[in-house]
C-alpha cells in the first residue's frame, strides 16, 4: 500500500507547495515502510520524472486524458478517487494550494472517503494522527483520520522541504474515465498576475503590501515603487481589494494569497488574523504602521512607527542612493 502524493508542476517542475507535501508524505511512507508515489496532471508532466526522482518517489502516475488539457477540479478529483480505486494506497497527500486542495475535496466525496485538509504533521496507523492548522493558522488540531484511504492536504509554507535519497522514478500513464460532468469547470485562459514587474505573488522573495492606510488607489505609488526598487511584488489587504484600489489577485491572506518571501512589509495594514493567515510563511516581517498597537508591530520582526506616504519614499531614496554610489 505505497503513499501517494499529488505534485503540481509548472512546465515539469515541481512548484515548493508540493516538495513540502512530498516531504511530509515521504516520512509518512518512511515510518509505514512503504514506497512514496507520485500523481501529476498536465501534457508536460512525463518531464518531471527527473525531478520526482530527487523527492524520492518510487513511482510516478501521470494522469492523460484527451479532453484533459488543462485544470478541471472535478475531473482532477476524479482521476484521483479512480487510482485511489485501483491501486488502493495507504494515503494520499496533496499540497495545501488552492487548485489541489478543491480536486481532493471532489476526490473525497466520489471515494466517500473523509479528507484532513492543512496538515502540518502526520503519522500512519489504523487511524491516522495528524496535526493541522484551523482557523487561519491561529489554532493546532490534532485529529485522527480513518478510512482505508487517509486523505490529506498539507498546510503551505508549514512544512520545510527535505532533501531525499533519490529513487528510480518509474513513470506510468494513467487514463480516467471522465464524463461530460467531470468537464463542466475548467480553465479556459490564464491572466497573468504580475503585480510586480512578472513577479507573482506566491513566489516574490520580496513583498510589499499596502493597506487601508495607504488612502486611494493612487496611495499605492509608495508602495509600488518600494516593491520595484526591491525587485518584489506589490501585495494588498482585504480592505483594499473590497474598496477596489487593488485587484483580488493582489489580496494577501486567508481569503488571497499564501505568500513565504525572504521579507515581508506591510504598510498601513493593521494585521488581523485572516491577514496574518496568508503571511505566516515569511522569513521575517517589517512593519510600516502609524499605530504602535497595531496587532501587525507585535506580529513583525521590525516595525517603523510612522506615516507610509513619508517613510516608504525615504526608503525607496535610500535604496537608490546606496545603489548609486
Ligand atoms: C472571512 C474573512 C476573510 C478575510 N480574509 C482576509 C484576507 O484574506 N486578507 C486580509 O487582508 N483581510 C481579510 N479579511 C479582513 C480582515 O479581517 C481585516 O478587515 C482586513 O485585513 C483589514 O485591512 P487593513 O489592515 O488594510 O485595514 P485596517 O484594519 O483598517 O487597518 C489599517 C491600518 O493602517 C494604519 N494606518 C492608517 N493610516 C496610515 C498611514 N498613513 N501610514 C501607516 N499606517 C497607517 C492604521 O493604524 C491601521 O493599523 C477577512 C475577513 C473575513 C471576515
Amino acid at each position: 500500500m505505497a503513499v501517494f502524493v499529488l505534485v503540481e508542476h509548472s512546465g515539469g517542475t515541481p512548484d515548493d507547495v508540493s516538495r513540502q507535501a512530498a516531504t511530509l508524505a515521504r516520512g509518512y511512507a518512511e515510518a509505514a515502510g512503504e514506497p512514496l508515489e507520485a500523481v501529476l496532471f498536465g501534457p508536460d508532466a512525463g518531464g518531471a520524472a527527473q525531478a520526482l526522482a530527487a523527492l524520492g518517489a518510487a513511482a510516478a502516475y501521470v494522469v492523460v486524458h484527451e479532453r484533459l488539457t488543462a485544470f478541471a477540479p472535478q475531473a482532477w478529483g476524479r482521476a484521483i478517487a479512480e487510482l485511489v480505486e485501483t491501486h488502493s494506497p495507504a494515503a494520499v497527500f496533496a499540497p495545501g494550494s488552492e487548485r489541489a486542495t478543491e480536486a481532493m475535496a471532489h476526490a473525497a466525496a466520489f471515494a466517500d472517503l473523509p479528507l484532513a485538509a492543512n496538515c502540518v504533521e502526520a503519522a500512519p496507523g489504523e487511524a491516522a494522527e495528524v496535526t493541522r492548522l484551523r482557523w487561519g493558522g491561529s489554532l493546532l488540531e490534532q485529529a485522527r483520520v480513518h478510512g482505508r484511504t487517509k486523505l490529506l492536504t498539507v498546510a503551505p509554507h508549514a512544512v520545510e522541504e527535505a532533501a531525499a535519497v533519490p529513487a528510480q522514478t518509474v513513470v506510468s500513464e494513467f487514463t480516467p474515465q471522465l464524463g461530460d460532468a467531470d468537464l463542466v469547470v475548467q480553465v479556459v485562459e490564464h491572466t497573468q498576475t504580475d503585480a510586480g514587474g512578472g513577479i507573482s505573488l506566491a513566489d516574490a522573495k520580496v513583498v510589499v503590501s499596502g493597506g487601508r492606510g495607504a488612502g486611494s488607489a493612487e496611495g499605492f505609488a509608495p508602495v509600488e515603487a518600494l516593491a520595484a526598487a526591491l525587485g518584489g511584488a506589490v501585495g494588498c489587504s482585504r480592505a483594499v481589494t473590497i474598496a477596489g484600489w487593488r485587484p483580488h489577485t493582489d489580496q494577501v491572506g486567508q481569503t488571497g494569497t499564501k505568500i513565504a518571501p525572504e521579507i515581508y512589509i506591510p504598510c498601513g495594514i493593521s494585521g488581523a488574523t485572516q491577514h496574518m493567515a496568508g503571511c505566516k510563511g515569511a522569513k521575517r516581517i517589517l512593519a510600516i504602521n502609524t499605530d504602535a498597537e497595531a496587532p501587525i508591530v507585535a506580529n513583525a520582526d521590525y516595525a517603523v512607527i510612522g506615516d507610509l506616504h513619508e517613510v516608504l519614499p525615504a526608503i525607496t531614496a535610500e535604496i537608490e542612493k546606496a545603489r548609486a554610489g
